[in-house]
C-alpha cells in the first residue's frame, strides 16, 4: 500500500499518572485533521493526531475503488494556506483521480512535517471529558491513553460506509467489498461474474471503470440518478502556468459562491428566458466540463420549483438518448426525485455501459434485495449468481463516524444518545455539554475543501482566543443550540438538499433520525456567521 506510516511515537507532556497530555488531540489525518494539526501547531499548541489509517489522507486514503475521482476542479481543491504549495504542486488532470490525490496529501504532510505528529493505525475508542480536570481523556483499542485540553474529532462526513443488513451475507462464497474500503492490491475482476450494488457518485464511477474487465456485471438500482458527464481531461504545461498564475483569482471566485464551488449562477431566471435560449443555455453548458453544466447555470435550476423540473427534464432526454435499449433507458431515468435533491455524480462513460451486452440492470425499487445466498443475490425471486459483491451502498453520514466513537461529555452524556434525534449544534461546530470540542463535519457545505479550510481557521483562532485571554472552557449555550438546530431545521426544510431520502437528511440509514446533517446556508453566509460571532465576543459561547 502507498505511503504507509509505522507508528512513531508522538512527544507530548508526560503527565503525573504516565498518561501522556497535549494542548489537543485531532482524530484523523484527511483534508480537515491535516490542516487543523498544521494550524494548531502553528499557534504553538502541541498536538496529536490519531488516524485510523495507516497514511494520511482520509476518504483519498480509503477510496482507492477503480474511478475514484474529484467530481470539482483539482486546482480548486486544493488547498490554499501555502503559496508555495500551491507553486509545488502539479495538478495532472481537470479532474484528478484517488492515486493523485492521495500522493497530494502525502506531499502535504511531509512539506510540513506533519507525520511526526500523528499516530497512525490508532483506533479510537473513546472520548471523556473530565469535569474535574477539564481535559478530554482519550483512549485507543491499543490501550493507548492520552489527554488533552482541546478535542477535534476531524472524522470525516463520509467515512462510516454502510452495509445494508442482508440476510445471509456472511454466507456468501465470493469476494466482497464496500468501496470505502477497496484494497490497495486491488481485487481481481477480469473476467469474473460481478454484482455491484448501488448507484450514487461512487456506484457510478465504479461501474464505468470495472465494466471494461469484468467477464458479466449486473448492477442492483434502487434509485436512479441524474448523472452528467465529467469530460475529464489532462493539463497542459500552458494552462498549468495559467493555473498558477490566477490561484488568488480561483479562490476568490470559490468564496462568493453558495457551495465554494468555482461556478457562478446565472442570476436569471429560467423562466424568465424564451423556451430556445433556455434551451441553448442548457445545451451550451452541457458542453462543458464537471459541475458547469448547473452551477453556472439559471440559479433557480436549483431551488425547488418549475424551472428546476424544466432542467430535470432537459437532463432525463440527455440520459434517453445515450442507452439504446428504450426499456433500460427508462429505468436508467429519475423519476421519483427532484434534480440536484440527492448528489448529482459526474460520469465518464456511465450509460453506455448499459450498451454492453455483458451488463445486466436490474431494478430493486419495487422488488428489494431479499437475501445474499452462497452464490450471490436473491431478488424479485430470481437468483444472480455472482463471484464478487461490491457494496456502494454509501455512508452513514456526518453523524456516523462520531458514533463509532464513544464520546462522553459533562454528566456522562454521550454525543450519540444527544444526536439521536439529529444533530444538536451550534453552526455546526460545538454542541452544548462538551466543552472545549469542536466537531467540524457537520458544518461544512459544497466543496469540501474550500470549506474547511476557513472552519479549520475559525476554530483554531478560537482555541487560541480562549488561550491568550487565560480561559480554560469553551463550550456552545444551550440557547444559541436550540436555535441554531431551528434554523437548520426550518430553513433546511426549504431547499432542494432535503427534498430526497438521501444521506444529507440521514435518510439512507434505516432507523436513523430524518434531520439534514448539515447547515442549509451557503458558505459565504456560514463565514459571515461565524466572523459575527467571533467579533461579537464569541455571542452564543460560554466561555470561562
Ligand atoms: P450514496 O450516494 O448514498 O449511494 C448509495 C447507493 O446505494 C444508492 O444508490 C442507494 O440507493 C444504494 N443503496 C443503499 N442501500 C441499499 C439497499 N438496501 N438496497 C439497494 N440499494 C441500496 O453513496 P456514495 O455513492 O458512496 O456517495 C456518497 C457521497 O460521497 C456522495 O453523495 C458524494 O458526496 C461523495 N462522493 C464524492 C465523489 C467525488 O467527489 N468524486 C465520489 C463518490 C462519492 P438509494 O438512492 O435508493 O438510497
Amino acid at each position: 500500500m502507498a505511503n504507509q506510516t509505522q507508528n512513531t511515537p508522538v512527544a507530548g507532556k508526560e503527565s503525573s499518572e504516565g498518561v501522556e497530555h497535549f494542548d489537543a488531540i485531532v482524530i484523523g489525518a484527511g483534508v480537515t485533521g491535516l490542516y487543523a494539526l498544521y494550524r494548531l501547531r502553528e499557534l504553538g499548541l502541541s498536538v496529536m493526531s490519531l488516524e485510523h489509517a495507516s497514511g494520511v489522507g482520509g476518504t483519498w486514503f480509503w477510496n482507492r475503488y477503480p474511478g475514484a475521482r474529484f467530481d470539482s476542479e483539482s486546482y480548486s481543491y486544493g488547498y490554499s494556506f501555502s503559496e508555495e504549495l500551491l507553486q509545488e504542486w502539479d495538478w495532472k488532470e481537470h479532474y484528478s483521480g484517488q492515486p493523485e490525490n492521495e500522493r497530494y496529501l502525502n506531499y502535504v504532510a511531509d512539506k510540513f512535517d506533519l507525520r511526526k505528529d500523528i499516530r497512525f493505525n490508532s483506533h479510537v475508542s473513546s472520548a471523556v471529558y473530565d469535569e474535574a480536570k477539564g481535559v478530554w481523556s482519550v483512549i485507543l483499542d491499543d490501550g493507548y491513553r492520552a489527554t488533552a485540553q482541546f478535542f477535534i474529532p476531524a472524522v470525516g462526513s463520509l467515512s462510516a460506509g454502510y452495509v445494508p443488513d442482508f440476510e445471509g451475507i456472511d454466507s456468501f462464497k465470493g469476494a466482497v467489498c464496500h468501496t470505502s474500503r477497496w484494497p490497495a492490491e486491488g481485487i481481481d475482476l477480469a473476467g469474473r461474474r460481478v454484482g455491484v450494488i448501488g448507484t450514487g457518485a461512487s456506484g457510478v464511477q465504479l461501474i464505468t471503470e470495472i465494466a471494461k474487465e469484468v467477464g458479466h456485471l449486473t448492477v442492483f438500482q434502487r434509485t436512479a440518478n441524474y448523472c452528467a458527464p465529467l469530460r475529464n481531461s489532462p493539463i497542459d504545461a500552458e494552462t498549468q502556468k495559467k493555473i498558477k498564475a490566477s490561484y488568488p483569482e480561483i479562490f476568490q471566485k470559490c468564496s462568493e459562491t453558495p457551495g465554494s464551488f468555482i461556478h457562478k449562477f446565472d442570476p436569471r431566471s429560467a423562466l424568465e428566458v424564451s423556451s430556445e435560449e433556455r434551451l441553448e443555455q442548457y445545451e451550451t453548458l452541457w458542453k462543458e466540463s464537471g459541475f458547469k453544466k448547473w452551477l453556472s447555470n439559471f440559479h433557480d435550476v436549483m431551488v425547488p420549483g418549475e424551472a428546476n423540473e424544466d432542467y430535470a427534464e432537459f437532463v432525463r432526454n440527455k440520459i434517453r438518448e445515450r442507452v439504446n435499449d428504450p426499456v433500460v433507458a427508462e429505468m436508467l431515468v429519475p423519476k421519483d426525485h427532484m434534480f440536484g435533491s440527492k448528489r448529482l455524480p459526474c460520469e465518464s462513460g456511465y450509460y453506455e455501459v448499459y450498451n454492453q451486452d455483458n451488463v445486466l440492470l436490474v431494478n430493486v425499487k419495487n422488488a428489494p434485495i431479499e437475501c445474499i445466498t452462497s452464490k450471490g443475490v436473491k431478488t424479485g425471486g430470481k437468483d444472480y449468481e455472482l463471484d464478487v459483491i461490491i457494496f456502494a451502498t454509501g455512508y452513514d453520514a456526518v453523524t456516523g463516524p462520531l458514533n463509532l466513537i464513544e464520546i462522553k461529555g459533562e454528566g456522562g452524556q454521550t454525543l450519540k444518545d444527544k444526536f439521536a434525534g439529529g444533530p444538536r449544534t451550534y453552526m455546526g461546530i460545538a454542541t452544548a455539554g462538551f466543552p472545549n470540542m469542536f466537531t467540524i463535519n457537520a458544518a461544512s457545505v459544497g466543496n469540501f475543501v474550500r470549506s474547511a479550510e476557513p472552519l479549520v481557521e475559525w476554530v483554531t483562532s478560537t482555541i487560541g482566543y480562549v488561550r491568550d485571554n487565560g480561559y480554560t472552557h469553551i463550550s456552545a449555550t444551550t440557547e444559541a443550540e436550540d436555535k441554531w438546530t431551528k434554523h437548520v431545521n426550518e430553513d433546511g426544510a426549504k431547499i432542494l438538499r432535503t427534498q430526497a431520502d438521501s444521506w444529507f437528511v440521514g435518510a439512507n440509514i434505516p432507523g436513523k433520525a430524518r434531520a439534514l446533517l448539515n447547515a442549509p446556508d451557503t458558505a459565504p453566509v456560514m463565514r459571515a456567521k461565524r466572523a459575527e460571532v467571533a467579533a461579537n465576543g464569541y455571542e452564543g459561547f460560554d466561555i470561562r
